[in-house]
């Protein structure tokens, strides 16, 4: 059976009208909605990324691979498919979006983020405000179209202060590990093309109302989540502090996209027990599905509960 995506959204929607429950997401092809509170939230899919398993596993100890995996349901010799969860977030008169997906250039599975607005009747020009995490290829790629045109021609874009510095700094290139080279040349490219319109903020400011940055380092040198609304009514976006499943079960390892995986883990390692305690859903940008679930503390690590 062929189902379009424009099919499985119209039969989401129908399926939110009748929901007596706000809080339960709504799965559409690309589109996952749902509520808290004022806020709407969509978890937007801008396609995914493939590694071959050697690339994914490789920081886990050898002799410890089989088990972790065989745990966690994960085939060891499988391609891995990553999602890309893009947040798109609507309050009041703001239409926000954290990260902006990949783009034409970065891979073929991804940058679909433009299709998946157009889903749910939300245009480019329509952004407000763009909220960056960090400034990997999958996140800020988007930035421009095929064209090398602002995608988001309208939008204020924010980035953290730290992270900005390191990706518009010439010297990153000299610095930087000879594989993610091209992850600094793409970043420089599309910051000097938007220019001055970038604005930085630090870390634990109020960005915009009810969204608060929290700085996450390790997975980028200024790596920013984002705590929106509260525990009870909000949503937390991780970002890349946490990017699959084996992160949750082994906070402790590294993964092969970290810049600094020592300082990766410290930070996972203390924003998962905060996000178990304090009971927050969450939006993993590369969580299964939707990437909206919860953390919750399973011995002496974690796993995630997915929502959807
Ligand atoms: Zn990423």
């Amino acid at each position: 059976m062929h189902v379009t995506r424009r099919f499985v959204l119209a039969r989401t929607a129908a399926l939110i009208s009748v929901s007596a429950l706000p809080l339960l997401p709504q799965r559409g092809w690309a589109v996952t909605t749902m509520t808290a509170g004022d806020l709407r939230i969509d978890s937007l899919s801008d396609g995914h990324l493939e590694f071959p398993p050697e690339f994914a596993f490789s920081i886990i100890p050898e002799g410890e691979r089989d088990e972790l995996l065989a745990s966690l349901k994960i085939d060891p010799l499988a391609m891995v498919h990553s999602s890309l969860n893009v947040t798109l977030l609507r309050q009041g008169d703001h239409i926000v979006l954290f990260d902006v997906g990949s783009g034409p250039d970065f891979m073929p599975t991804a940058g679909k983020l433009a299709e998946a607005l157009s889903l749910i009747d939300v245009s480019p020009e329509d952004v407000t405000d763009v909220i960056f995490t960090h400034g990997h290829p999958d996140h800020l790629w988007g930035l421009l179209d095929e064209f090398d045109e602002p995608l988001f021609p309208k939008a204020a874009l924010k980035m953290g202060k730290v992270e900005f510095s390191y990706w518009t700094d010439p010297s990153t290139m000299d610095t930087i590990s000879e594989e993610r080279q091209s992850f600094a040349a793409g970043a420089m490219r599309r910051l000097t093309a938007i220019g001055d319109r970038m604005e930085q903020f630090d870390d634990d400011v109020e960005i915009l109302p009810g969204i608060r940055a929290v700085l996450t380092p390790g997975h980028t040198p200024g790596h920013m989540s984002f705590a929106v609304g509260t525990p009870q009514e909000g949503i937390f976006v991780t970002g890349d502090f946490v990017t699959s499943l084996t992160g949750f079960a082994r906070p402790d390892l590294g993964t092969a996209t970290d810049h600094d995986p020592e300082l990766a883990a410290q930070t996972r390692a203390s924003m998962l027990a905060r996000l178990a305690d304090e009971d927050w859903q969450i939006i993993g940008y590369h969580l299964p599905d939707s990437g909206i679930g919860r953390v919750r503390r399973k011995g002496p690590a974690f796993s995630f509960e997915s929502e959807i």
